[in-house]
Formats: structure tokens, sequence, C-alpha cells
């Protein structure tokens, strides 16, 4: 046995397995040709950030799109950091915008794949028994610097100016020590973390193709970083590494704050042995502001959280819609050209992602679930609202349940027609937009009606209507019958004739059909006034008619 085998042996009294052992518990997948293992591996250290769940949908797509496997692994090495709930709310957001995981943690406790455990805290064995061969050849360490020492060694970097700062060169005490000191010190009990020992050249420089950022070449890494802490629990880098690999993933795509990471990254997985998985890093989602662009803040911003969304009522599939429409510039022609395609035919590419950072605006998200709404059928908007109401307005709620049949039709009115109304953005907007339907919602205004048309000039359009009133009108006659009240009362049934001859009537079919849309809803521009009468029911239309009467002959 060679002296770093002793070591090892040392080291790890216990790890029986070896890395070969787990190349074959963890075998390379049998995929097709071109298929994409990729993952998300939040920590749990708070809420999901927007940029997460977009990170997390761009690597679903990548999967998706090439036949092969999405995974969830939570990165729990961190437990200074992590919060309680931090794995739910991962979960919840995700399942919330139907980003299910092919692989992985699904749940408090609950995973599913042959290649976990999917949460670090539950790998550990397979960290110490990479660490262990690492050991055994030459490629790691124990180091024995205390708290206080490497605090000294970073103040006289600082004091020096040192451009790279870490344990490297002269300050890598123990990287040379033979083995009878470690084997003392470790008689001793002394605490140790396990470091690298890095292969780097200082004049040394490596280069990557980033599949979004392109070729990048940066400095080879040198420092001898932690693997194990003095906890034996490994460093992010260590577990990146490891679990990537034996998880055969073989596209690495996070955000563009570990670019700097990778030449080290680069050096472990050749360390170890592990073939080096393609990576993709994505920029931050940017936010305008003064003329600038930041980076959408957790404190700064609500819509970073995704929780955001639910609370306003965007669905899910407005969210997904618009991340879209920032991953890759040509989804909204693929849009205007596919407007009912699935956004899983969308050709999804990585290539066509932002360098610099794509925009987050709310009045295009705004814009995008608008479009989104304006296509789903009435019941899908009535599920959506429901949804929506019994969590954050009770009272609608009630409404809303209390006759499904009724919500419904008021939902379905001008939808499903090539030109659907585009006047719901998210779920908090459907009590607006249905209030004139339920009296308890219902508020009259007259000071809607159009403007060239006074009070009496209204009454007398309301008191003809009502006496022609007919519920058993089809539109077409309602229509007709509309017409017909114009001449006699000084109004013209033709807009164009209106137009050409305007001091020759009071005004034309679409006041007449305003002055009625007022009195019944209360408002000057509502979908299409035939089906809110014929929905209202004889009573409502009546009972508002009069009212309206009531109060403009006052
Ligand atoms: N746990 C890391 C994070 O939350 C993941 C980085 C990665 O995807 O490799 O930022």
């Amino acid at each position: 046995m060679t002296e770093y085998e002793q070591l090892a042996t040392l080291l790890f009294p216990d790890v029986r397995q070896t890395v070969a052992d787990l190349e074959q518990q963890f075998p390379p997948r049998a995929l097709k040709d071109g298929a994409r293992v990729t993952r998300f591996a939040p920590s749990p250290t708070g809420f999901l950030h927007i940029g997460g769940l977009f990170s997390a949908l761009i690597s679903k797509l990548n999967a998706a799109t090439t036949g092969g496997v999405f995974l969830l692994r939570i990165e729990d090495t961190d437990k200074k950091r992590e919060i309680d709930d931090g794995v739910s709310e991962i979960i919840k957001g995700l399942t919330a915008f139907g980003i299910d995981v092919d692989e992985g943690v699904i749940g408090f406790g609950q995973e599913t794949g042959a290649y976990g455990p999917y949460q670090q805290s539950h790998r550990a064995a397979i960290y110490h028994t990479v660490a262990k061969q690492l050991v055994a050849q030459g490629l790691a360490y124990p180091c024995f610097l205390t708290e206080e020492q490497l605090a000294a060694i970073r103040d006289e970097q600082e004091a020096q100016g040192t451009p790279i700062k870490g344990i490297f060169g002269k300050w890598a005490r123990y990287r040379d020590a033979d083995f009878e000191t470690q084997k003392a010190l470790l008689a001793e009990g002394r605490p140790y973390t396990l470091r690298l020992r890095s292969p780097g050249r200082e004049d040394h420089r490596i280069s990557f193709d980033d599949l979004i950022k392109g070729k990048i070449e940066m400095p080879e890494n040198v420092q001898d970083v932690v693997l194990l802490k003095t906890d034996g629990i490994p460093t992010y880098h260590f577990a990146h590494a490891v679990d990537d690999h034996f998880m055969r993933t073989t596209h690495v795509i996070r955000g563009d704050e570990w670019i700097s990471s990778v030449p080290l990254h680069i050096q472990l997985f050749k360390a170890c042995g592990f073939r080096v998985p393609k990576y993709a890093h994505i920029s931050p989602i940017m936010k305008e502001e003064n003329g600038g662009k930041r980076k959408l803040s957790k404190r700064k911003d609500p819509e970073a959280a995704v929780t955001y969304y639910a609370e306003q009522g965007y669905p899910k599939e407005s969210v997904l819609e618009y991340l879209l429409t920032l991953a890759n510039s040509n989804f909204e022609d693929w849009r205007r050209a596919n407007p009912t395609a699935p956004q899983s035919a969308f050709p999804f590419s990585l290539k066509k992602m932002s360098v610099s950072g794509a925009l987050f605006d709310l009045t295009k998200l705004v814009d995008v679930s608008k479009n989104v709404i304006s296509v789903f059928p009435a019941e899908a908007v009535y599920t959506g609202a429901c949804a929506w109401a019994k969590q954050y307005d009770h009272a609608f709620y009630s409404l809303l349940a209390g006759d499904p049949a009724y919500a419904t039709a008021i939902l379905s009115i001008d939808r499903g027609t090539p030109k659907p109304r585009k006047d719901i953005a998210k779920w908090n907007e459907v009590k607006d937009y249905v209030a004139y339907f339920y009296d308890d919602l219902y508020e009259n205004d007259y000071s809607a009606l159009p403007d060239n048309i006074t009070a009496e000039m209204a009454a007398e359009i309301l008191t003809a209507y009502k006496e022609a009133y007919n519920p058993a009108d089809s539109k077409d006659e309602w229509f007709t019958r509309i017409k017909a009240l114009c001449e006699p009362l000084g109004y013209t049934p033709n807009v164009k004739e209106y137009k050409k001859n305007p001091d020759a009537y009071k005004g034309h079919v679409g006041d007449v059909s305003t002055v009625i849309r007022v009195a019944v809803t209360g408002r000057r521009n509502t979908p299409d006034l035939y089906s809110i009468l014929q929905i209202l029911g004889t009573e409502t239309v009546l009972c508002r008619l009069q009212t309206a009467l009531d109060a403009l002959t006052r």
C-alpha cells in the first residue's frame, strides 16, 4: 500500500465501497442519442425565485425536447442557510407551474428514480467514497489549518493584494505534509478539512464552450479548495461533480453566478476521473430601472418570488408562456404562427438565449396573459378564477361556486370566436369583469352614458326599449328591434349615415344600445350586450331598466 492509500484508509476507515462500485450502481443511462439529462439543483434556503423557476423550465425543456430526463436534486449541504419548509416550497413552486420532474425529490422524504438519493444530506457515503479515492491517488489531503490561521492568511493576502485569495502555494501548509506528520495530527484528533491537491498552474488557462455564452477562456484553478468540511459534509463544488457524474447529468444548466467556478469544476471532474458535462449558464433576469438595468431582486421586487404570480392569479400557462418569450426571442413569432400549439411543441434552443440577461416586464406579462386566457375555454376560466377566489376572496368564491353554470355562461360570452376578447390577465380581475351579473356586486353608474346623450334622452330610449323588450328574441330579432327603436326617437340605425349627416340626428344605433348597456351594466364597454341580457334574465333586466328610469327622470 502506498502512503496515500494508507492515509485514505486512515481517513475513511468505514468506506468499503469503491468508485468502481458506484460506477456499477449508477451506470450510464440507456437513452437514445442526443437525449439530455438535466437537473434543477436548488438549495432550500428561501422561496423559489422566478430566476429559479426560469432555469428549472429551461432544464426541463432541454430534457423534454430531447427525450431525456429532468431531475430535481436538493442541495442541502449548508444547514445554516436552510429554512424549515424549504424543500416543500421548492416542490410546491415547481408543481404550481406544471414543471414536473421525471426523477428526484418529489415530496417530503419522497423521491423517485434509480440514481438517488437526490438530497445531498443523504449522500454522505457516496461523497466519502470518491473522497477516499482522491486521497488514495494523492489528489486530496487533510488540511489542519484552524479558523484563526485561515483568517490570518486572508488578512495577509488582503494586505499584500495577492490576485488570487485562498489556499495555494506557500499558504497550502499541509499540502506537502509527510505521512508521519499527518498521522500524528490525526492521532491528536485535530479537526481537518479535506482539500483538493490542485494540479492547476497559475500560467495555464482553460477554455470551454458554454452552450449559451459561447467559448469562454479562464485561468486554471490553482486553489486547494475544500472538498469535505471538518464535519465531513461536502462543499457545493465537490458535491456538484460527484452528483452530476453519478446522476449522469449531461447538461448542467444553471445561473451564471457559477461561471467563475467552472475551472474548478472541470478540474474536479477530471481529478475524479469523470467525464466533464456540458455547461450552459443562464444570465439573470433583469429589470429596467431609471433607464438602467439591474437584477431582479428578492428584496425589492415582489414579482421575484414565484408565489406572487399565484397570489395575483396569473395562470401557470401565462407565466410559462411569458418565461418562454424571455427564453428565446423567436418564441413570439412562433406563437403568432402557431397560436394554439402547446408550449411543448416550441423548438427551444439554448443557443438562442440572451447572453446579457432577459428584461422582465410586468406589462408584457399582462399582455401575454390576456392572450393566453382569451383562448381558454370558459370552464377553464371558471376553474382558475374559482381556485384563486377560494384562497384570496371568499365572498367572491361563494358567488362563483354558488352557481357554476351561471358563472360559466358569463365567462362564455364572446369566447371561442376567432377574435376572442382579451379583458382578463389574471384571476383577480374576474370579479370586476363579471361584477354586474351579480346583484351583490353590481353598481349602477349613469355617468357612463355617451357624452351626446342627456338624462332625458336616455330616459326616452329606456322607456321605449322597456316597452319593446322581448326576452324570447333571437340575436337578430333583438338587433332588428333596437334598430326599429331608432327612427321614431330621432336616431339613425345607420352609423355611416350618421357620420355623413350628424346634424340630422340625435345620435345613431350605437348610442341607443349604449344607453341600454349602461342601464343594465353600469358600463359603457362590455362584451356582447345581447348575451348579457339573456344571461341576466327578464326579471333583472326589467328591474335595472326601471331603476335607471327612476334615477334619470328624478
Ligand atoms: N445549489 C446551487 C444553487 O442553488 C445549484 C447550482 C447548480 O445548479 O449547479 O445555486
